[in-house]
């Protein structure tokens, strides 16, 4: 599977833990050594900033989407290879969703959640065949991944569309579970 650029989801604000940001660096670092490119929201605040500076620092190509309402609100980073100023968030995330090879979600709150799951019932639906994966720093998801579980055991979830989810804490094996994905059909209603 040929990754070129990758979408990254995640929280506009830094989060109580250090290691949130440390990631989301860690994991710019990564993309930037591997020749990924970065697509994210644009911001310089939070998780998203940190994440943009770093593969920036590094020399790599990183990719803003932001809503014009939301740009003088989250702060736009003026430094970025490209800032796609977008109408609202459907365009947003319709955008983000078509430069992008793969997607990723390190910690963040309803935003990051809410783009991230989106993208999710896209390929539950078999609308594309994209790696999803959550980077699940110091444990950030593990009461989501819980649930996610209990969405299965209480069948309104299967199996096999909850392990089309990719998780690992570090971004190097993340990354690396993302070229080792195999898309798999599967109806949504069986
Ligand atoms: P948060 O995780 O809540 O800090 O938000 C992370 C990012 O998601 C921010 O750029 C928000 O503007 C963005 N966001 C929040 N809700 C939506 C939405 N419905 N569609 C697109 N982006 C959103």
């Amino acid at each position: 599977m040929e990754i070129k650029k990758v979408c990254v989801f995640c929280g506009s604000s830094p989060g109580a833990n250090a290691q949130y940001t440390k990631k989301a660096e860690e994991l710019g670092l990564e993309l930037t050594k591997r020749k990924i490119g970065l697509v994210y929201g644009g911001a310089k605040i939070g998780v998203m900033g940190r994440i943009a500076d770093s593969v920036l620092k590094n020399g790599g190509e990183v990719i803003g989407v932001i809503p014009e309402a939301l740009k003088l609100k989250e702060v736009a980073h003026e430094g970025l290879s490209k800032l796609h100023v977008v109408d609202n968030m459907h365009s947003r995330k319709a955008l983000m969703y078509e430069i992008s090879d793969a997607f990723i979600a390190l910690p963040g709150g309803i935003g990051t959640l809410d783009e991230f799951f989106e993208i999710l019932t896209w390929t539950q639906l078999g609308l594309h065949q994209k790696p999803c994966g959550l980077l699940n720093v110091c444990n950030y998801y593990d009461k989501l991944l819980d649930f996610l579980d209990h969405m299965v055991s209480e069948k309104f979830v299967t199996r096999r569309h909850r392990e089309m989810l990719l998780v690992d804490d570090t971004p190097l094996k993340l990354l690396d579970k993302f070229f080792d994905y195999h898309p798999i059909q599967l109806k949504k209603w069986i």
